[in-house]
């Protein structure tokens, strides 16, 4: 059977096929307790509107998806599920920094890898959970998923990607081996900037239940409009990602060469260090790429600068961002900047892009 494209797919997954006189997209269902008689019956426990997402996501993850209201409910839900105390842990040091901070308060030992490896088999021994993040954010490193979650199995660990970067449309971790995919949807694959959101899906389906068991008794909901709202922003994740990393690797192109801008970092660049692994087991590259300027203040002239692009965090959205990320914590320079490029026309930001730093690196600095 041809597999239809990703164009395709986000269109009309999820979608039970045309119901005379039915919307395209249902609404969302605002419901606390239902009619009792069928199988909802009360909203903590199951909505329409949630299942209508879980079958987009999950035909595209390839697994049985649970939504969450933010990507941080999905990845802790998914930590309380599968850990239990004692247990050991390997998470990137070089991952999502709340991470780390949840898991301060879990009786579980942490072991920190940085994403790059060394993977090897003293590594992942006694793990119960493998938790990657390929690309890293905001490093943009990439690890074999495929060999680590042949070395993990082979240690008796279960292995979880943290697919936010990438989304489904641009990496399958089930496919490669790994048994959780989880993400932050508040990212590209919601991708207007006005919802958080996040999912898990998995391949067992004990798991699944298990996951959708927890959401019920810990109340950690997503509200059936916020779920709508994503379901309506899935529908175009292919477009806007092809316009995404359009405008990123022009950009790319042009900070390469740019006087005061250093390491560029992009997976989908062949001279990129994430390449050779990326290119194998990426499907498509997205719109996030990383620069360092030399200071802080540089970072501010610039998007000061600059008439497109705004200072924020998050990244994937409709509006290109910059965002310095020294000041949230990451171990990182002053001046390297996370960037998100947005849908904009090319032409517009390398100009607008171009024409900032030329004047931001052109005053002297104080
Ligand atoms: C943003 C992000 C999260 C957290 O998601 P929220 O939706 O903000 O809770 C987790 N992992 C990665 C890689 C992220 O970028």
């Amino acid at each position: 059977m041809t597999e239809w494209g990703d164009g395709t797919r986000c269109v009309h997954s999820g979608s039970d096929g045309p119901v005379a006189g039915q919307p395209f997209l249902g609404g969302p269902v605002l419901a606390a307790p239902y009619h009792l008689g069928a199988d909802d019956f009360y909203g903590r426990a199951g909505n329409p509107t949630w299942r209508a997402l879980e079958s987009a996501i999950g035909a595209l993850d390839g697994g049985l998806c649970t939504v969450f209201p933010s990507g941080m409910a999905a990845i802790t839900t998914m930590l309380r599920t599968l850990l239990s105390p004692g247990d050991v842990l390997i998470v990137p040091s070089d991952g999502y920094y709340l991470v780390r901070t949840f898991l301060a308060g879990l009786d579980v030992r942490v072991r920190e890898v940085p994403t790059t490896g060394p993977w090897t088999a003293d590594v992942v021994a006694g793990a119960r959970l493998v938790l990657l993040e390929s690309p890293s954010n905001p490093g943009l490193d990439v690890c074999d998923i495929k060999a680590v979650a042949e070395l993990a199995h082979a240690a008796g660990a279960l292995v979880a990607v943290d697919n936010t970067t990438a989304t489904p449309l641009g990496q399958r971790p089930l496919e490669l081996g790994a048994d959780v995919s989880v993400a932050s949807d508040t990212k590209a694959l919601a991708g207007h900037s006005d919802v958080l959101f996040g999912h898990v899906t998995v391949t067992d389906e004990a798991l699944w239940q298990e996951l959708q068991r927890q959401r019920t008794v810990s109340g950690a909901i997503p509200g059936p409009f916020e779920t709508w709202m994503v379901h309506r922003g899935l529908g175009t994740l292919d477009v806007r990602l092809a316009r995404q990393a359009e405008n990123a690797e022009a950009l790319v192109a042009k900070l390469r060469g740019h006087e005061g801008v250093a390491t560029v970092r992009w997976p989908g660049s062949p001279d990129d260090p994430s390449y050779a692994i990326a290119s194998r087991q990426m499907r498509r590259f997205g719109g996030v790429f990383t620069f360092e300027l030399a200071s802080a203040e540089l970072v501010t002239r610039f998007v000061g600068a600059s008439a497109l692009v705004s200072a924020a965090t998050s990244f994937g959205g409709l509006h290109s961002t910059a965002d310095r990320r020294a000041q949230w914590g990451d171990p990182v320079s002053e001046g390297m900047v996370r960037f998100s490029a947005g849908l904009e026309d090319s032409h517009d930001l390398v100009q607008d892009v171009v024409g900032a730093l030329d004047r931001a690196l052109a005053v002297p600095l104080q």
